[in-house]
């Protein structure tokens, strides 16, 4: 080919394609991150990067200005990466530089943002109908091939359900086997496979690993993954508006069905009149109906005994609780996929106290990264534990824990504070520890004004519009105030 036009037409598109999946991927994580972290350290650190581009595995941010780049490599960098590996299905290693047209940094940080540097807004990002993943499975194929692979209408699966993300325990090894038969010979001896066991065991994990393996094996093969309350919607909206015939035609035109959580189908009659023509018409057609429910079939209440005949004709796999071991395993294969040590004896410790729920299990170990990368805390059991709960973010709080801890992070001390002095440090730790009293206790501004040596409600509200102002435009307090948050959140969990 003629190397100009490769230059003129074929670069240029390929870098905007670049940055459109960069834009995309980076678009997921800082949604993702926005659910982690604090708002806040959101605000001001995840939300005003910017995606550079992505490519190979590298995703590259611009932060606006050096402090931030420096604060987003120092603290977030680990915690990006392990997400972003999640939504891209590959390990991706992140880079942050200092956008082109940052603010130069005058002063000292304090500064920043006084004129205008508000949060940046994300680039506007068309939203796939399933975001998740659509947008994961072409930042996954796009070291291999330049173009994004068309997902597939109806397959709807997470690129992080595969096999090889399958932790096979003694639990498991049946379930695990079975689905792993079913996809690479569907339609014949398990048919249906009927998964079933507890919340969080990994039946949609296991299911949809069968999808992403079937359609490895037969890239053409029509793969429906759909859970029983789409089925239900489906046909309601059939019924309503397009038609019985195209509702029948689409299910029926599959050539691997994944049902999951079939138990919702208790007691509808009519969704079970449907499934249960749409079942005989798959099945006789000899294609492969894969079920997943949180009981077994004779268990589901109200469910049409000829159901519950059809379920149990071809093979029932169930998934028990994971033993300790498996726990382990499966807690060290997630740290090695999002890229963090965890020492032995943290696994051990997170793997003892969450048993029953591999979610749960995954969530604390989430929350135990999260919290190690915000507060630069060891990964030790010692300093971890007490943040290991599975509890809201939210914490109650007591005034004179907001005080205390307010005064340690601003270095003043809590009668300054209660004073009328006017210094600057001091104004600003009173109008933190308001704002905080406010956030984090559910005393009235009458009453917190009173905590405060009897100041004004008027001026504690003054103080919460000030301080709410200041977090998005001022990241050395905002970072001072994230401080004191976490402290406040040890504290209370310590205390329970
Ligand atoms: P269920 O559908 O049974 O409620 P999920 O399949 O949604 O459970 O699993 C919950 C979480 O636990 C998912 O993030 C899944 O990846 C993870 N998980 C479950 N079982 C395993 C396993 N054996 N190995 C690795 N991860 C697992
Ligand atoms: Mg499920």
């Amino acid at each position: 080919t003629n190397p100009r036009a490769w230059d003129a037409y074929i670069r240029p598109s390929r870098r905007g394609l670049l940055v459109q999946q960069g834009d995309q991927l980076w678009h997921r994580v800082s949604q993702d991150l926005q659910g982690r972290l604090s708002k806040p350290t959101y605000e001001t650190w995840i939300r005003q990067a910017r995606c550079r581009d992505y490519a190979d595995g590298l995703l590259r941010l611009e932060a606006p200005n050096s402090f931030a780049c420096g604060w987003l490599r120092k603290n977030y960098l680990v915690m990006i990466a392990a997400v972003a590996s999640e939504h891209a299905g590959r390990q991706v290693r992140v880079e942050v530089e200092v956008a082109p047209d940052a603010e130069p940094l005058g002063g000292p940080p304090e500064l920043v943002g006084e004129n205008g540097a508000g949060p940046a807004t994300l680039p506007p990002v068309a939203t796939p109908e399933r975001p998740q993943a659509s947008a994961a499975s072409g930042a996954a194929h796009a070291a291999a091939r330049p173009l994004p692979v068309q997902q597939r209408p109806g397959a709807g699966l997470n690129t992080r359900y595969v096999f090889n993300r399958f932790v096979v325990g003694a639990n498991s090894r049946m379930a695990h086997a079975a689905s792993l038969a079913v996809a690479e010979a569907p339609g014949r001896e398990f048919n249906p496979l009927f998964i079933c066991g507890g919340v969080g065991l990994g039946k949609t994990h296991l299911m949809q690993a069968i999808g992403h393996y079937r359609l490895e094996i037969d890239p053409e093969a029509r793969v429906f993954y759909v859970s029983t309350e789409t089925f239900t919607n489906d046909l309601i909206q059939a019924i309503r508006k397009d038609g019985m015939q195209a509702f029948r035609d689409r299910y029926r035109a599959a050539d691997l069905i994944l049902v999951d959580d079939i138990q919702f189908i208790e007691g509808k009659e009519y969704t079970q009149e449907e499934f249960f023509h749409t079942f005989n018409a798959l099945h006789e057609a000899g294609r492969q109906i894969v079920i997943a429910s949180d009981r077994p079939p004779s268990q589901i209440p109200r469910l049409q005994e000829r159901l519950i005949s059809r379920f149990s004709m071809g093979l029932i796999a169930d998934i028990q609780i994971p033993d300790l071991e498996t726990r382990m395993a499966i807690l060290h294969k997630k740290a090695e996929a999002e890229q963090v040590a965890l020492p032995r004896e943290l696994i051990q410790y997170i793997a003892g106290r969450f048993t029953s729920n591999i979610r749960e299990l995954e969530g604390a170990l989430t929350r135990a990264v999260a919290f190690a990368s915000i507060t630069g805390l060891p990964m030790t059991v010692e300093s971890l534990a007490p943040m290991l709960d599975p509890v809201g973010n939210e914490v109650a709080v007591t005034p004179q824990q907001v005080l205390e801890k307010v005064a340690e992070v601003f270095e003043v001390r809590i009668e300054e504070m209660l004073s009328p002095s006017r210094k600057r440090a001091v104004s600003q730790s009173r109008q933190v520890g308001m704002y905080l009293m406010r956030q984090n206790t559910n005393l009235s501004l009458p009453r917190i004004g009173e905590a405060f040596g009897g100041k004004d409600h008027s001026t504690v509200m003054y103080a919460v519009e000030q301080v709410e102002k200041k977090l998005s435009s001022d990241p050395a307090l905002a970072r001072r105030v994230q401080q004191v948050r976490d402290l406040l959140q040890i504290a209370c969990r310590q205390r329970r």
